[in-house]
């Protein structure tokens, strides 16, 4: 039997030592911690506030197939094998998401969407895209959407909706798990064979340690934080007179247009100091639902990586340390397959492939 001690204000009590420490209880964290415990391994998930209180409880949980740039766009930097190969890992992340939601219960819906330009010159990518598309073996077509007031839209049939705060509950509810929250880990020290985790007032020893803290991760750790750009995103929840028939991305991926639970969510991210995501979400509001009545506004950061690929491995120099971070703007699109590539290598020694953390600091 393991010797667990309790914290003052602690929903649980806190294992003493346990096979794995998870730190973070968003959607990754969550899905980290599950699998490990479904090996039959102990796992503390270690949360600095409440779980899911991070990104993934402000997500609308639209798993889109396929990257924010058009597809013409990511074959014309990647080379097209490797942008057959993302969107193909964007592919089995649904084909994941729908299998493990089915498996704890929580219900999935099938919702395709629409990505909407407005003008030629932007038209005629997305033609190309879809050209690309259908070579790839993707289906995707083009439609269109003057009744909108945009020009023509990509349409593809797989992506998804789901609710994140659920789903993250439903799998951490194992035997296995024991969750700790207003519990921030400080920092993590090699002790012999073993890691030595630190939190406020709370000391833990683990065999092995993840790192899933979303956006707050850089501050963890100074490799993950050079290969890493923060980003501001804003969403928006509103009622509007009018229900948008299939969820909408726009301005190149970078707004997200949804109904969600009877409103409509609208989300919006930057790269960029010049365009906050302030103004796109204004301009998008002002063109589908002008007469919207807000409800609640969130402003918050995510962390992406040089290339726009979630990292994924073991930190350099603290071995058993690993990382599933730099989830960007699309992180439903990625969190499932980041989390399965991360249990093969911590189980089963495979390397992460594309999305391994050791290109950030290897040419
Ligand atoms: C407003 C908004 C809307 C979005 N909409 C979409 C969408 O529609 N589709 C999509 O694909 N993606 C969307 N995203 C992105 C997506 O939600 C995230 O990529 C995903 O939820 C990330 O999950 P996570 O578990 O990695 O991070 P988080 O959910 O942020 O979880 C990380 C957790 O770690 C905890 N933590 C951090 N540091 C520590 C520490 N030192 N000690 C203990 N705990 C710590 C945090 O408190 C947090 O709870 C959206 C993001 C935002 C912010």
């Amino acid at each position: 039997m393991s010797m667990v001690m309790e914290s003052p204000g602690s929903r649980q009590l806190l294992p003493v030592s346990c096979d794995v420490a998870v730190v973070g209880a968003g959607l990754s964290g969550a899905l980290v911690a599950r699998r490990l415990a479904e090996e039959d391994l102990t796992v503390a998930v270690l949360e600095a506030g409440e779980v899911a209180g991070g990104a993934t409880g402000h997500g609308g949980g639209l798993a889109l197939l396929g990257t924010p740039e058009s597809y013409v766009a990511l074959s014309a930097r990647e080379g097209e094998a490797r942008a057959r190969h993302i969107w193909e890992y964007t592919r089995r992340n649904l084909d994941i998401l729908t299998s493990l939601a089915a498996s704890v219960g929580i219900a999935v819906r099938r919702v395709g969407s629409l990505r909407l330009v407005r003008e030629g010159a932007a038209a005629e990518q997305l033609q190309q895209s879809v050209s690309l598309l259908t070579e790839a073996g993707f289906s995707a077509r083009l439609e269109d959407a003057t009744e909108l007031d945009m020009l023509v839209g990509l349409r593809t049939s797989e992506d998804m909706a789901f609710d994140p705060v659920a789903l993250t509950q439903a799998l951490l509810a194992h035997p296995h798990i024991s969750v700790q929250t207003n519990t921030e880990v400080k920092s993590i020290e090699p002790e012999g064979d073993e890691l030595g985790v630190w939190a406020r007032r709370q000391y833990l020893r683990t065999r092995a340690v993840v790192l899933a803290g979303g956006a707050h991760v850089v501050h963890l750790n100074h490799t993950l934080a050079q290969g890493m750009k923060v980003w501001p995103v804003q969403a928006v929840d509103c009622i509007c007179s009018e229900a948008v028939p299939i969820p909408l991305v726009l301005s190149e991926g970078r707004v997200l247009l949804q109904n969600w639970e009877g409103r409509q969510q609208l989300t919006a991210w930057s790269a960029s100091p010049a365009e906050g995501p302030g103004s796109l979400l204004a301009q998008t509001a002002e063109w589908f639902c002008p007469q919207a009545t807000m409800l609640e506004r969130y402003s918050g950061w995510f962390v992406q990586s040089r290339d726009s690929l979630p990292l994924v491995g073991e930190l350099p120099g603290l071995p058993r340390v690993y990382a599933v971070s730099g989830l960007g703007p699309w992180g439903m699109s990625w969190v499932f397959v980041a989390v399965e590539q991360l249990l093969a290598l911590m189980l089963h020694n495979e390397d992460p492939g594309l999305l391994s953390l050791k290109r950030v600091w290897e040419p």
